[in-house]
């Protein structure tokens, strides 16, 4: 778990500050970033990422203090984010809540720090309380690619544009409050791409801590409730968020390309990067990880390295033929190895673009009778002609083919299903009707949500 933002040079942990970042080791974190807020405030935060190996630092003044920001302080600013334990500019805003410094002060102030984020390439670290028009406004207006909301406490709306601009989402213990339950709702839906977890010690502790003092290892406990939230594993939370914050700030090692991962009881065999189709939706275009899994393959596994990484399949409930491609690209291994799983009594899924007959020119679903449970076949259009424009495919005629594909598959594999993904050129009704007539149940699935 890495917490993303707290404030550890803060007074609050004068009295046993060493014990509180030993705590949060020992709790398993893997990093801390403390965030510095004023200039007596960022020099502590510096020495601090200095002193130790987890602990990286953000330097900035925040909107609460744009009042004092002047040349001097921003030249300090500027020499200390050149170290290389500064991750971050933060945290830098606005907070139209307290209103500690004039608006136009804070604008002017967060307008120079985006600047000079910009500059540096370093991510920023922003609060926005109460002052959401003018924060998008302004983050729109710099242009700015690369940071994260923090503490997030705004509506849908926002974290949209937010997402859209590439600024992650971070989460803080007021998720577990009892009167968070819009908070929440923004929360379910955030992609996990772009979701981090926070603390924002010494303040906001999580339920059931509400109240007291907060610290890092209390990040747990916004882990385990968004895991509940959002329907996945702690471990699920730890990886994706790890794998954001990582990627975000540049800090720590990621894994190399994955051949299997798990996603709650079931194992996700990375058959190949290779695919038939270009869907303009397909996540393989844009980034490398899926649920903080890193799905980028150097080499394509062989047969034998697939069944290492499997291990013993009796462990999992179902095993599911994927990819960050099309898995029947390598039939021969698909079918070899789903008949080796389905003798130790486990379930076999595929996960398809439906293009497998037109790939081997003959019927190939005969092949899979037996040894596959489930068939799950992308649709993705309800026409040949929105389907050639949104899934670019290598055939001609691509889309009868698929349709052909799940009428054959009907006939031996037990469960066919069929996928879309809402897209404003896709018309679920029309595509309803097509699955019914193939008496094929559809699943209709956010472009975000996976496995
Ligand atoms: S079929 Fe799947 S893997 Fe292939 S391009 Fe489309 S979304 Fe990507």
């Amino acid at each position: 778990m890495i917490d993303t933002h707290c404030h550890l040079e803060m007074d609050a942990f004068d009295g046993d500050r060493e014990e509180i970042i030993k705590k949060a080791r020992d709790a398993g974190l893997e990093f801390i970033i403390t965030v510095g807020s004023d200039l007596q405030g960022c020099k502590e935060t510096v020495a601090l990422a200095r002193q130790y190996d987890f602990i990286y630092a953000a330097v900035g003044i925040h909107p609460h203090n744009s009042k004092d920001f002047r040349e001097d302080v921003f030249t300090r600013i500027k020499e200390w984010s050149k170290d290389d334990k500064v991750v971050a500019i933060g945290e830098v805003g606005l907070d139209y809540h307290y209103d500690h410094s004039p608006r136009d002060v804070q604008r002017n102030v967060f307008i120079r720090q985006i600047e000079y984020a910009k500059e540096t390439d370093l991510p920023l670290v922003v609060h926005s309380r109460e002052s959401k028009w003018d924060t998008l406004k302004i983050l729109e207006e710099t242009n700015i690619t690369k940071g994260v909301m923090h503490c997030f406490s705004g509506d849908i709306e926002m974290a949209e544009k937010a997402m859209a601009m590439g600024l992650y989402i971070s989460i803080a213990g007021p998720v577990t409050f009892k009167n968070a339950s819009r908070l929440r709702e923004i929360v379910k839906f955030i992609p996990d791409d772009y979701l981090l977890i926070e603390t924002d010690a010494p303040y906001l502790a999580p339920e059931p801590l509400r109240g007291k003092r907060n610290e890092p290892a209390f990040v747990v406990h916004t882990a385990k409730f968004l895991a509940g939230l959002r329907g996945v594993s702690i471990g699920d939370i730890e990886r994706i968020t790890s794998v954001n914050a990582k990627r975000l700030f540049g800090i720590g090692e990621l894994l190399e390309g994955e051949i299997a991962y798990e996603i709650r009881d079931n194992l996700y065999l990375n058959m190949t990067n290779r695919c038939t189709n270009k869907c303009v939706f397909c996540v393989r275009f844009h980034v490398d990880f899926l649920k903080g899994h890193n799905l980028r393959l150097k080499d394509e596994p062989t047969e034998g390295e697939l069944r290492d990484a499997i291990g013993d399949p009796s462990r999992y409930k179902e095993v599911v033929f994927c990819g960050y491609g099309e898995p029947l690209l390598r039939l021969d291994v698909v079918k070899s190895l789903a008949s080796w799983i389905k003798k130790k009594g486990v379930r076999v899924r595929i996960n398809t673009n439906g293009h497998g007959n037109i790939i081997h020119k003959r019927n190939i679903l005969h092949e899979l009778r037996g040894i596959v449970d489930s068939i799950s076949i992308s649709l993705n259009a309800h026409d040949e002609e929105t389907y050639q424009r949104i899934c670019r495919p290598a055939f001609k005629d691509a889309f009868k083919e698929v349709l052909n594909f799940a009428v054959q598959a009907k006939r031996y594999i037990p469960e066919v299903r069929a996928t879309v993904v809402t897209m404003k050129e896709v018309d679920i009704s029309k595509c309803k009707k097509i699955t019914d007539g193939l008496d094929v149940r559809l699943r209709v699935r956010r472009l975000d949500v996976v496995g």
